[in-house]
């Protein structure tokens, strides 16, 4: 097989070296896991019985047509038995169970993928028209396996080393649906499309795997089953590697694994600069159970709960107040008494409640975020309610995405005093302490900081998306993802206006977007007065490390002088030698 190599965008650091597993669209939705041995022929039964069950509603469907019903009707019953009697589709995804060890589910649809692709190539229109039967048939059988119950899976279940293997190749994979991978055996992840700053790029770096997007034709170009690297630190991915590259890019992995273990002594040393500067540093969380790995880091809190993530792929349905108040307490708990920031909702964009009502022309312009929740109130309301409730099990802050407008805040301000009076008059206890602060991420926000600060606890710098609203392009959309310039000396005054305007007015100022964890920023950071850094937890000893090897009296002339450039050469040579400080 020849060997080929492939340019994207680098979203996940690291290399990942395993065999391509392509993942069509459809099978994003179902379960996938990889079962034990000992389990394989108890999921093949488990997808045999599903197909003579299917078997038999078709029967009943046979026999209880009315004998008036058109001819047709029977003959499309007939053709969806035989499609099931075929071998293709009554034994090809047993052996795939079987040599695989995909769930019924996933060596179902697996095997569809594969039929409906050939039928793709069909000339004959009526022929290459029976792939929707085919799908239709799956949808049944799939039906009947979700209403059986599926194999426990266990973290640690690793059958065979398959776990060790396989690197996800897909055209797009949305934020709701990475994050169906955490806790599933894949260990990197290619798309066709999707920005450096995408949330499912988001989610991919929070999962700690190596990732790469935008990288266009991969999932037609790479196969089933090749041999693949990604260099998550370039993005960079090789399709059968010659024996050379692979043993090089071995060392490579070896080389990054040591310098992550020597990461980890610095769990417990204080978060200080050389000169005695302390450094909060605060985790990006997307559910609950992230609250681990940010304690593990050794955290001071937690600095962006993204609380979206509890509503996405669901289907539409909403989290009640009472489900919601559970997660938000088990984060306020798990963190122990220090500070739990949640975001309220920021649905929209690319975090559509619901994937199939994705219909907004430019939905990053569009009712996103705090424009959302105001425009649903009781929405809004239970979720506000959820998170005072929680805020007596920890220290509780609320944060508000996307504000641009002075009566955004206030109404905001005073929905959360709504919320508190039902809570009083229901009996429910909540820290009337609790702080409220504003996300700084359009524009607009940091060129009226006076209207924040005023009103506002503290705030939250979220790059990701000032960037994309200062420099307008999409941050999702990979055909001007060359133009996502975190340096750009347009984004780097509104972040350091927003740093100063909120220290003269004496309150805390955190960046969470992005760029706060990205160690070739720390020291930029640093020198334009940002003392709070929120990231994910994978990032967090890499940047304390920064942190602890930074002096602020060097840093901050230098980043003086930056923030006077202006040509694009000279910023990024001037940050550049800020490392060598
Ligand atoms: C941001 O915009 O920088 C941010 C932290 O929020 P999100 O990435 O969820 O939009
Ligand atoms: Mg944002």
């Amino acid at each position: 097989m020849a060997s080929f190599s492939l340019h994207g965008i680098p979203v996940s650091r690291g290399i990942a070296i395993g065999r391509a597993h392509l993942l069509a669209p459809a099978a994003l939705d179902v379960k996938h896991y990889l079962v034990q041995e000992e389990h394989l022929e108890a999921e093949v039964t488990r997808l045999r019985e599903a197909l003579a069950t299917v078997h038999r509603e078709l029967q009943t469907l046979w026999n209880d047509l009315p004998k008036d019903a058109p001819t047709e009707l029977g003959a499309f019953i007939d053709v969806h038995a035989l499609i099931l009697s075929d071998p293709m589709i009554s034994e090809a995804p047993l052996d795939i169970i079987r040599t695989r060890h995909y769930n019924a589910e996933w060596a179902l649809l697996t095997q569809i993928d594969e039929l409906s692709a050939q039928f793709d190539e069909i000339e004959d229109p009526y022929l290459r028209e029976r792939k929707a039967d085919i799908q239709q048939v799956a949808e049944r059988v799939l039906k009947v396996l979700m209403g059986t119950e599926p194999l426990p899976v266990q973290d640690d279940d690793d059958p065979d080393g398959f776990k060790a293997q396989m690197i996800v190749v897909a055209h797009d994979i949305s934020p709701a649906d990475m994050l169906k991978f955490r806790d599933r055996s894949f260990i990197g992840f290619i798309t066709d499309v999707g920005g450096q700053n995408s949330h499912t790029a988001i989610v991919a770096r929070s999962l700690d795997i190596p990732a790469a997007v935008g990288m266009s034709q991969a999932s037609t170009l790479i196969e089933q089953d090749d041999w693949v690297i990604i260099d998550g630190d370039t993005g960079v991915v090789i399709a059968n590697p010659s024996a050379l590259v692979l043993d090089q890019y071995r060392e490579r992995q070896l080389q990054q694994q040591r310098a992550r273990k020597k990461l980890q002594k610095l769990k417990k040393t204080a978060s200080v600069t050389k000169d005695g500067t302390a450094i909060t540093l605060l985790a990006n969380i997307e559910l609950p159970e992230d609250c681990e790995a940010a304690m593990e880091a050794g955290a001071h809190g937690v600095g962006l709960f993204r609380s979206e993530f509890l509503f996405m792929g669901r289907a539409g349905s909403i989290p009640s107040e009472d489900e919601q108040f559970e997660q938000y307490r088990k984060a306020a708990e798990m963190m122990k008494g220090r500070v739990v920031t949640i975001r309220t909702l920021d649905l929209g964009a690319d975090k559509p409640l619901d994937q199939a009502d994705h219909t907004a022309l430019n939905p990053a312009l569009g009712l996103r975020a705090i424009r959302y929740c105001l425009a649903e109130p009781q929405l809004f309301l239970s979720q506000l309610r959820a998170i005072l409730r929680a805020s007596v099990y920890g220290k509780v802050r609320i944060l508000i995405p996307m504000l641009a407008h002075a009566f955004e805040i206030d109404q905001a301000l005073a929905m959360i005093e709504q919320a508190k009076g039902q809570l009083r008059e229901a009996g429910l206890p909540y820290d009337a302490t609790v702080e409220v602060g504003a996300m700084i991420e359009i524009p607009a926000a940091a060129l009226s900081l006076p209207m924040f600060v005023k009103r506002m606890d503290f705030l939250s710098i979220g790059t990701n998306d000032l960037i994309q609203y200062t420099l307008a392009i999409d941050r999702v959309d990979y055909e001007v993802a060359h133009l996502y310039n975190p340096l750009h000396p347009a984004v780097l005054q509104l972040i350091a206006m927003t740093i100063a305007a909120g220290h003269k007015a004496g309150i805390d100022v955190a960046v969470c977007g992005e760029m706060a964890g990205d160690v070739k920023l720390t020291r930029l950071l640093l020198g334009m007065g940002l003392r709070e850094f929120s990231m994910h937890p994978a990032q967090l000893l890499a940047v304390k490390q920064e942190i602890l090897n930074s002096d602020l009296g060097l840093i901050m002339p230098q980043t003086r002088k930056i923030l006077r450039a202006v040509e694009p050469n000279a910023i990024a040579d001037a940050v550049q030698a800020l490392q060598a400080l």
